[in-house]
């Protein structure tokens, strides 16, 4: 399978998140899983690149040219470096190769992103799975959040009929693995 991740970019986080994303890269290495990703080469998606990249497997980078021109930013070394025109190019071309969807801890980017994916399934674009990988209870204010919307009606669907939370890189994995689907995703951009 093709898996998108996204994660944070940041480099000056806690290292309990980089060992988190060691492991997510180790687990997408040993169950033969593809990765799609933003492409940067710092942050956790540096590490779980490098990480897949060092057990063999196959890394997409998905960067748009801004990026790429900034020093230092690009995963240069990865199988294939789509580099796009726009940030919602690079988007589309990471949802529509996706079988499914794992997110690391991460901040405003990760979060557009994942709610990205999230608001196109309650449409029904689409009905991949998506996974949370919740490290120290990370995303837990989130959550509670989304109860909130979806207590007062903002919201249609229950969050947990749209997300899995996972404890851990392998929690997300088993729930993306078991719940794969065969219908393709509808053009959404
Ligand atoms: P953030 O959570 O704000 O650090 O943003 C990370 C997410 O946004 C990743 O999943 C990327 O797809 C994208 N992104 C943000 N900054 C970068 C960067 N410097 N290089 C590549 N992708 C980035």
């Amino acid at each position: 399978m093709t898996i998108c991740v996204y994660c944070s970019s940041s480099n000056h986080i806690d290292a309990v998140y980089p060992d988190v994303a060691r492991t997510l890269g180790h687990a997408l290495g040993e169950r033969k899983h593809a990765l799609v990703y933003g492409g940067g080469n710092v942050g956790l998606m540096g590490v779980l690149a490098r990480t897949l990249h060092e057990d063999g497997g196959h890394v997409t980078g998905v960067i748009p040219e801004k990026l790429k021109a900034k020093e230092g930013i690009a995963y240069d070394v990865a199988d294939e470096l789509v580099v796009t025109d726009t940030m919602r190019e690079r988007k589309k071309v990471m949802y529509t190769r996706a079988d499914g969807f794992a997110v690391l801890p991460g901040g405003y980017g990760t979060l557009e992103e994942f709610l990205e994916v999230l608001t196109l399934k309650q449409l029904d674009y689409h009905q991949r799975p998506i996974a949370l990988i919740n490290t120290g209870g990370f995303f837990d204010p989130l959550l509670a959040f989304f109860d909130q919307l979806y207590d007062e009606r903002f919201a249609r669907a229950r969050p947990e009929d749209l997300v899995h939370v996972a404890a851990d890189p392998a929690g997300a994995l088993d729930f993306i693995e078991e719940h794969a689907t065969a219908s393709p995703p509808s053009e959404a951009f």
